[in-house]
């Protein structure tokens, strides 16, 4: 036998084994993020949090502080973020000692247009610190923004949204099943969650991660288009080109990146997305 014909289904053997790997640890991990679900809320007036940062354009106008919250009932196999998964892994602060920190970039960033984003992690796993956060610098006269998947949008009262000048909501996919197997959950709560926040009529953007092989079908596409058009307050539809740039914090946390071997979206697939948005009149950045 030639040594190409026995490396060939050595080759096949090792991807088998890797895909294998690969499907047990998602598995594993989101029975993880199940028990995230559990996760008691620390007491009123206090939160756990993985980091505080400011940024650029990306979680809302302006520049912006954001707080990143942590524990997360999904497991999307894109996250950027899997450093904010598990709320134990977290620190605890508490509203008045992150209120001191936005004190201290408060000037800044109101001359900036920006505001503060309370992201994570899953903000909503954490409602009572999530609202009061919102709260404290919406009364303070600062912009407000929640980063959520939606998936927990039952546990955001309407004073909470009240709060709320700016909600960013990931829709990950339309497909149920396509979205199932990206976040290892339900698509619905997301969708209904969105419908509230229209009947309330709360200021939405969008945010849709394009990943080829994964999100990328044209019905897939057409349907979150179609969707978001019936909404009525969706500002905008950020279409994120997936990335690969979070392989590294997997590597350093000793998880496999689900992802590593599926390359960006090419300029011509982004071409066709933002034209599938503009087909239904949806402004898409
Ligand atoms: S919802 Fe956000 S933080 Fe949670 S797994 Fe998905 S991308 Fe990561």
């Amino acid at each position: 036998m030639r040594d190409s014909q026995l490396n060939e289904p050595i080759a096949r053997l090792r991807q088998d084994s890797i895909a294998r790997l690969r499907h047990e640890s998602t598995a594993r991990l989101r029975r993880d993020a199940a028990a995230e679900l559990c996760q008691a809320e620390p007491a009123a007036g206090s939160g756990v949090i993985e980091s505080w940062d400011l940024s650029v354009g990306v979680d809302g106008p302006g520049t912006r502080f954001v707080v990143f919250t942590c524990g997360c009932p999904l497991r999307c196999l894109y996250c950027h973020n899997p450093e904010t998964w598990r709320m134990r892994d977290g620190r605890r602060v508490t509203v008045d000692e992150v209120m001191t920190e936005v004190d201290g970039y408060r000037r800044f960033i109101s001359v900036a247009g920006g505001g503060v984003t309370v992201s994570g992690g899953e903000p909503l796993l954490q409602p009572r610190f999530t609202g009061e956060l919102l709260r404290r610098c919406h009364e303070s006269g600062l912009h407000t923004a929640l980063d959520t998947s939606g998936f927990l949008g039952d546990r955001a009262s309407d004073a909470l949204l009240a709060d709320t000048d700016l909600v960013l909501l990931d829709i990950k996919s339309y497909d149920p099943k396509g979205y199932r197997r990206l976040t290892g959950a339900s698509l619905e709560p997301t969708l209904r969650f969105a419908r509230r926040l229209a009947d309330l009529g709360r200021p939405v953007w969008v945010r849709f991660v394009l990943v080829p092989g994964l999100t990328d079908e044209v019905e897939n596409v057409d349907g979150l288009a179609r969707f978001v058009a019936t909404l009525g307050n969706v500002e905008r539809v950020d279409v994120l080109p997936f990335h690969r740039m979070a392989a590294g914090k997997y590597a350093r946390l000793g998880l496999t990146f689900p992802l590593a071997d599926v390359r960006p979206p090419d300029r011509a697939l982004l071409d066709r997305v933002h034209a599938q948005f503009a087909a239904h009149g949806v402004t898409s950045v």
